[in-house]
């Protein structure tokens, strides 16, 4: 689905063990969770000898009702999703935690990411006669989990782990056990948590204040974790060959401001990377106002080290939901302007410094530009709390061509002419990494900002996937 604001997550995900409620606990996570997926969501249960399962389409709300979720009441495993899609259609098959019943037992998964060789392992299966039920790439993995040829579970996830390549946070629901596992660079992040005695985990740590759980810490990458029993849990690693690179925009846009990553608030990191903004944009105004609602902490850290007050000049519609898909330019701006509105008095007769977190298509910024010059902004000085994205994401985001990407075709002082401001700045890629650093993250993926994949991009290059996506698959 087409979207102004121009980036989507792809999924959250939450999986606990050995809870009473851990149904309920599991619906109320993935509500906390609704942020990072709003196409589809799903419950899958075990009570020991069997899984069952509850998914819809749309907002947690429409996709599960009180009845199914009443049915799922008893059971002590649940694994959750959230989905937005960026592999796969939007359809109710794609929709996760998917449930596969096999002679060797029930397998739930959920998955948070984007395999990058999914099309090359996917058309070896299919080549065996392998059949597949969804065009999600999630499914793939399942395929590799039920291959596995070891009686161990935790053998078979191994082998199938290290055959996968990009970006993975999953949950693997057995009969007998719960799986947390997380790919070898730690791009999607995965938090472990404790909720009356029983182990949970979650993309976010909302996710655990929502339900009452403490925060324990941020899965390793390549770990693997499994609960069973009376809360046993084994702490394991998939592989040796691992390295951090979590992605950047988790930070700067996606997460909510008030989880956490290795202890430290997403709303503290947005305020540091507002003050270094700051300290390079070097500029004089009467106010500064952030693009709500995911930069106005951002803001607010500029305004710290600057001086310059900062005022809520714009403010967000917030019963809009999901923008509708059109081609129609001038629809698109339409679409804008009923989402945010300027505040005259805050923003007339101001020079304004107005502070976003990125810059997609463009739309958007030129609005705000434009919105508050009619306001009657005397100056408006934009500033871009990340560097400027110009290479697509394959690891879980949905902007997968250059096309799409404002900075992939013009030069900055093009795209400051274009959405008509007085300056723009965007923070330097070293500026966002000393921020990341001073909050304890131990490395970044960057390549939607430099072009440097960390993670070998398989499909990319095969023939079939150039094929497909010429046709529009
Ligand atoms: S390419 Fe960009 S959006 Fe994708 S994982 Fe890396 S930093 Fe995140």
């Amino acid at each position: 689905m087409y979207d102004i604001r121009g980036l989507n997550e792809e999924c959250g995900v939450f999986g606990i063990w050995n809870h009473p409620h851990a149904a309920y606990l599991t619906y109320m996570a993935l509500h906390s969770l609704q942020h990072r997926g709003q196409e589809g969501a799903g419950i899958v249960c075990s009570n020991g000898e069997q899984l069952f399962g509850a998914r819809g389409m749309g907002l947690l709300t429409e996709a599960i009702s009180q009845q199914q979720l009443d049915s799922l009441q008893g059971y002590p495993n649940a694994i959750g999703h959230v989905r937005y899609a960026t592999t796969g259609a939007s359809e109710i098959s794609n929709v996760q935690p998917f449930l596969f019943k096999h002679s060797k037992g029930d397998l739930g998964l959920a998955h948070n990411g984007n395999l990058t060789n999914a099309h090359q392992i996917r058309l070896a299966i299919e080549s065996t006669g392998g059949i597949f039920q969804t065009t999600s790439d999630s499914e793939v993995l399942a395929h590799l989990l039920i291959k596995g040829k070891s009686e161990n579970i935790k053998t078979n996830q191994k082998a199938a782990l290290n055959q996968v390549k990009g970006a993975f946070s999953c949950v693997i629901l057995n009969e007998g056990q719960l799986t947390a596992t997380r790919d070898n660079r730690g791009v999607r992040p995965l938090m472990l948590g404790q909720v009356d005695g029983a182990y949970c985990v979650a993309s976010e740590t909302c996710a655990f204040t929502a339900i009452g759980a403490e925060y324990i810490r941020d899965i390793e990458p390549g770990e693997l974790i499994t609960f069973s029993g009376e809360n046993e849990v084994e702490y394991d690693m998939y592989t040796q060959d691992i390295g951090y690179k979590m992605c950047s925009m988790e930070y700067v846009y996606f997460a909510r401001p008030d989880s956490e990553f290795h202890r430290h608030s997403i709303y503290n990191v947005r305020k540091a990377l507002g003050r270094k903004l700051a300290e390079e944009m070097g500029i004089d105004a009467d106010i500064v106002i952030g693009v709500p609602d995911s930069s106005l902490q951002a803001a607010k850290g500029f305004s710290e080290q600057t001086g310059i007050p900062n005022e809520q000049g714009l403010l967000k519609n917030r019963y809009i939901g999901r923008t509708f898909i059109t081609p129609d330019q001038s629809v698109r701006e339409r679409q804008v302007r009923m989402k945010h509105s300027p505040i005259r008095d805050v923003i007339e007769g101001k020079r304004v410094v107005v502070i976003d977190d990125s810059i997609v298509r463009g739309t958007t910024s030129k609005y705000i530009v434009k919105a508050l010059k009619s306001a009657g902004a005397k100056e408006v000085h934009m500033g871009i709390s990340s560097p400027p994205l110009q290479d697509p994401c394959y690891y879980g985001i949905d902007v997968s061509t250059h096309a799409e990407l404002m900075a992939a075709q013009h030069t900055v002082e093009e795209i400051r002419e274009m959405i008509g401001a007085d300056t723009l700045t965007y923070l330097s890629v070293e500026g966002m990494h000393e921020v990341f650093k001073a909050h304890d993250s131990k490395g970044e993926c960057n390549a939607c900002f430099t072009g440097d994949y960390p993670i070998e991009i398989v499909d990319h290059e095969l023939p079939e996937v150039k094929e497909m996506k010429r046709r529009g698959v």
